[in-house]
Protein backbone atom coordinates (compact mmCIF):
# COMPACT_ATOMS: atom_id res chain seq x y z
CA UNK A 1 0.00 0.00 0.00
CA UNK A 2 1.31 2.91 -1.44
CA UNK A 3 0.31 6.60 0.44
CA UNK A 4 1.15 10.02 0.15
CA UNK A 5 1.37 12.58 3.22
CA UNK A 6 0.31 15.67 1.85
CA UNK A 7 0.18 19.04 4.36
CA UNK A 8 2.03 21.90 4.74
CA UNK A 9 5.41 22.66 6.38
CA UNK A 10 4.98 21.28 10.04
CA UNK A 11 2.12 19.70 9.58
CA UNK A 12 3.11 16.63 11.35
CA UNK A 13 3.96 14.60 7.83
CA UNK A 14 7.84 13.46 9.16
CA UNK A 15 6.58 12.42 13.03
CA UNK A 16 3.42 10.43 11.51
CA UNK A 17 5.91 8.87 8.64
CA UNK A 18 8.41 7.85 11.48
CA UNK A 19 5.08 5.69 13.32
CA UNK A 20 3.95 4.46 10.19
CA UNK A 21 7.62 2.78 9.25
CA UNK A 22 7.90 1.66 12.92
CA UNK A 23 4.51 0.15 13.27
CA UNK A 24 3.95 -1.37 9.99
CA UNK A 25 7.33 -1.84 8.43
CA UNK A 26 6.65 1.28 5.47
CA UNK A 27 9.23 2.76 3.86
CA UNK A 28 9.12 6.53 4.30
CA UNK A 29 10.66 8.44 1.41
CA UNK A 30 10.74 12.00 2.30
CA UNK A 31 12.25 14.29 -0.50
CA UNK A 32 13.41 16.91 2.72
CA UNK A 33 15.63 14.32 4.17
CA UNK A 34 17.07 13.23 1.03
CA UNK A 35 18.24 16.29 -0.29
CA UNK A 36 19.40 17.52 3.64
CA UNK A 37 21.75 14.01 3.06
CA UNK A 38 22.82 15.25 -0.20
CA UNK A 39 23.67 18.29 1.29
CA UNK A 40 25.74 16.93 4.40
CA UNK A 41 27.58 14.89 2.22
CA UNK A 42 29.07 17.33 -0.09
CA UNK A 43 27.92 16.20 -3.32
CA UNK A 44 27.61 18.32 -6.29
CA UNK A 45 23.50 18.48 -6.35
CA UNK A 46 23.87 19.07 -2.28
CA UNK A 47 25.97 22.17 -2.53
CA UNK A 48 23.41 23.09 -5.43
CA UNK A 49 20.18 22.95 -3.41
CA UNK A 50 21.41 23.99 -0.26
CA UNK A 51 20.61 27.98 -1.00
CA UNK A 52 17.47 27.36 -2.50
CA UNK A 53 16.34 24.97 0.85
CA UNK A 54 17.62 27.62 3.04
CA UNK A 55 15.62 30.49 1.54
CA UNK A 56 12.65 27.70 1.48
CA UNK A 57 11.88 27.75 -1.67
CA UNK A 58 11.19 24.38 -4.04
CA UNK A 59 13.77 22.71 -5.58
CA UNK A 60 13.79 21.90 -9.74
CA UNK A 61 10.93 18.85 -9.93
CA UNK A 62 14.35 17.18 -12.38
CA UNK A 63 16.35 16.95 -9.11
CA UNK A 64 13.55 15.47 -6.95
CA UNK A 65 11.79 13.45 -9.14
CA UNK A 66 15.40 11.83 -9.86
CA UNK A 67 15.47 11.13 -5.83
CA UNK A 68 12.59 9.73 -5.98
CA UNK A 69 13.03 7.78 -8.71
CA UNK A 70 16.04 5.55 -7.57
CA UNK A 71 13.63 4.59 -4.28
CA UNK A 72 11.30 3.74 -6.23
CA UNK A 73 13.52 0.52 -7.56
CA UNK A 74 14.61 -0.11 -4.28
CA UNK A 75 12.47 -2.66 -1.81
CA UNK A 76 9.35 -1.17 0.06
CA UNK A 77 8.43 -3.52 2.06
CA UNK A 78 5.01 -2.42 3.77
CA UNK A 79 4.65 0.13 1.14
CA UNK A 80 5.95 3.15 0.54
CA UNK A 81 4.63 6.73 2.04
CA UNK A 82 5.49 9.65 -0.09
CA UNK A 83 6.53 12.30 2.36
CA UNK A 84 7.14 16.07 1.25
CA UNK A 85 6.40 14.92 -2.65
CA UNK A 86 5.14 15.50 -4.65
CA UNK A 87 4.65 19.12 -4.03
CA UNK A 88 3.92 20.45 -7.34
CA UNK A 89 1.39 18.92 -10.03
CA UNK A 90 4.52 18.24 -12.89
CA UNK A 91 6.19 16.19 -9.45
CA UNK A 92 2.64 14.21 -9.23
CA UNK A 93 2.61 13.29 -12.67
CA UNK A 94 5.40 12.31 -12.38
CA UNK A 95 5.11 10.15 -9.44
CA UNK A 96 1.75 8.41 -11.15
CA UNK A 97 3.95 7.74 -14.79
CA UNK A 98 6.83 5.98 -12.25
CA UNK A 99 4.27 3.96 -10.26
CA UNK A 100 2.49 2.83 -13.32
CA UNK A 101 5.89 1.75 -14.39
CA UNK A 102 6.41 -0.65 -11.25
CA UNK A 103 3.02 -2.24 -11.58
CA UNK A 104 2.64 -0.31 -8.78
CA UNK A 105 -0.44 2.53 -7.47
CA UNK A 106 -1.05 5.09 -4.67
CA UNK A 107 -3.98 4.05 -2.27
CA UNK A 108 -4.43 7.57 -0.47
CA UNK A 109 -3.51 10.90 -0.11
CA UNK A 110 -3.77 11.78 3.32
CA UNK A 111 -3.84 15.80 3.72
CA UNK A 112 -2.99 16.91 7.19
CA UNK A 113 -5.14 19.98 7.97
CA UNK A 114 -3.63 22.81 10.04
CA UNK A 115 -4.53 26.17 11.18
CA UNK A 116 -1.31 28.60 9.71
CA UNK A 117 -0.51 29.92 13.39
CA UNK A 118 -0.07 26.55 15.26
CA UNK A 119 2.73 25.68 12.01
CA UNK A 120 5.03 28.89 12.80
CA UNK A 121 3.98 27.96 16.74
CA UNK A 122 5.45 24.39 15.70
CA UNK A 123 8.22 24.97 13.55
CA UNK A 124 10.46 27.40 15.08
CA UNK A 125 10.15 25.53 18.23
CA UNK A 126 11.17 22.28 16.46
CA UNK A 127 14.46 20.51 16.62
CA UNK A 128 15.43 17.26 15.87
CA UNK A 129 17.91 14.27 17.29
CA UNK A 130 21.12 14.37 15.01
CA UNK A 131 21.19 10.34 15.76
CA UNK A 132 17.94 9.16 14.95
CA UNK A 133 16.03 12.13 13.88
CA UNK A 134 13.35 11.26 16.07
CA UNK A 135 11.53 15.02 16.17
CA UNK A 136 11.14 17.39 19.77
CA UNK A 137 9.43 20.65 20.57
CA UNK A 138 10.14 23.22 22.73
CA UNK A 139 6.44 23.45 23.71
CA UNK A 140 4.56 20.11 23.38
CA UNK A 141 7.65 17.28 23.54
CA UNK A 142 10.69 19.06 25.00
CA UNK A 143 14.08 17.14 25.02
CA UNK A 144 14.49 15.12 28.25
CA UNK A 145 15.48 16.90 31.11
CA UNK A 146 18.84 14.39 31.15
CA UNK A 147 19.51 15.77 27.63
CA UNK A 148 19.05 12.32 26.14
CA UNK A 149 17.24 11.13 23.34
CA UNK A 150 14.25 9.18 24.97
CA UNK A 151 14.66 7.04 21.62
CA UNK A 152 18.35 6.42 20.98
CA UNK A 153 20.22 8.19 24.09
CA UNK A 154 21.78 10.70 21.72
CA UNK A 155 22.89 13.72 22.81
CA UNK A 156 23.65 15.85 20.16
CA UNK A 157 19.72 18.33 18.95
CA UNK A 158 20.09 20.03 15.90
CA UNK A 159 17.91 22.70 14.37
CA UNK A 160 17.11 23.49 10.54
CA UNK A 161 18.70 26.04 9.14
CA UNK A 162 15.23 26.89 7.09
CA UNK A 163 12.99 26.83 10.24
CA UNK A 164 13.18 30.35 11.06
CA UNK A 165 10.08 33.00 10.52
CA UNK A 166 11.59 34.17 7.09
CA UNK A 167 11.99 30.91 5.41
CA UNK A 168 9.08 29.54 7.33
CA UNK A 169 6.78 32.84 5.47
CA UNK A 170 8.22 31.91 2.08
CA UNK A 171 7.91 27.53 2.44
CA UNK A 172 4.33 28.70 3.41
CA UNK A 173 3.77 30.84 -0.03
CA UNK A 174 5.11 27.80 -2.02
CA UNK A 175 2.86 25.56 -0.06
CA UNK A 176 0.21 27.44 -1.55
CA UNK A 177 1.05 28.48 -4.51
CA UNK A 178 2.68 25.56 -5.75
CA UNK A 179 1.49 22.40 -3.82
CA UNK A 180 -1.87 22.85 -2.57
CA UNK A 181 -3.24 22.29 -6.18
CA UNK A 182 -2.44 18.63 -5.72
CA UNK A 183 -5.69 18.64 -3.07
CA UNK A 184 -7.59 19.45 -6.38
CA UNK A 185 -6.30 16.88 -8.16
CA UNK A 186 -5.64 13.53 -5.70
CA UNK A 187 -9.70 14.56 -5.01
CA UNK A 188 -10.27 14.62 -8.79
CA UNK A 189 -8.80 10.92 -8.73
CA UNK A 190 -11.19 9.50 -5.70
CA UNK A 191 -7.70 9.60 -3.73
CA UNK A 192 -8.03 12.33 -1.54
CA UNK A 193 -8.44 11.68 2.30
CA UNK A 194 -8.54 14.27 5.32
CA UNK A 195 -7.18 13.99 8.77
CA UNK A 196 -7.19 16.49 11.52
CA UNK A 197 -3.35 17.42 12.12
CA UNK A 198 -4.06 19.54 15.05
CA UNK A 199 -4.74 16.98 17.74
CA UNK A 200 -2.28 15.17 19.78
CA UNK A 201 0.37 12.71 18.10
CA UNK A 202 -1.31 9.78 19.22
CA UNK A 203 -5.12 11.20 17.79
CA UNK A 204 -3.72 11.80 14.59
CA UNK A 205 -1.82 8.35 13.76
CA UNK A 206 -5.43 6.54 14.93
CA UNK A 207 -7.21 8.96 12.06
CA UNK A 208 -4.52 7.67 9.38
CA UNK A 209 -4.79 4.00 10.80
CA UNK A 210 -8.58 4.14 10.49
CA UNK A 211 -7.76 5.54 6.72
CA UNK A 212 -5.58 3.23 6.35
CA UNK A 213 -7.42 -0.05 7.44
P1 LIG B 1 8.89 20.99 5.26
O1 LIG B 1 7.78 20.14 4.81
O2 LIG B 1 8.97 21.12 6.75
O3 LIG B 1 8.98 22.34 4.60
P2 LIG B 1 10.88 19.23 3.96
O4 LIG B 1 11.93 18.58 4.76
O5 LIG B 1 9.86 18.37 3.32
O6 LIG B 1 10.26 20.33 4.92
O7 LIG B 1 11.56 20.11 2.79
C1 LIG B 1 12.57 21.05 3.05
C2 LIG B 1 12.97 21.78 1.77
O8 LIG B 1 13.47 20.84 0.80
C3 LIG B 1 11.84 22.49 1.03
O9 LIG B 1 11.59 23.77 1.56
C4 LIG B 1 12.39 22.52 -0.40
O10 LIG B 1 13.38 23.52 -0.56
C5 LIG B 1 13.07 21.18 -0.52
N1 LIG B 1 12.15 20.12 -1.03
C6 LIG B 1 11.78 19.01 -0.34
N2 LIG B 1 10.95 18.24 -1.08
C7 LIG B 1 10.79 18.89 -2.27
C8 LIG B 1 10.04 18.63 -3.45
N3 LIG B 1 9.27 17.53 -3.57
N4 LIG B 1 10.11 19.52 -4.47
C9 LIG B 1 10.87 20.63 -4.38
N5 LIG B 1 11.59 20.95 -3.29
C10 LIG B 1 11.57 20.09 -2.24
ZN1 LIG C 1 17.67 9.86 18.93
Amino acid sequence: MNIILLGPPGAGKGTQARRLVEERGMVQLSTGDMLREAKESGTEMGKRVAEVMARGELVTDEIVIGLIREKLEGDNGGGFIFDGFPRTLAQADALGALLEEEGQDLSAVIQMKVDDDVLVERITARSTCGSCGEVYNDITKPIPADGRCSTCGGTEFKRRPDDNEESLRTRLMAYYKQTSPLIGYYHAKGLLRNVDGLGEIEDVAAEIAAVLD
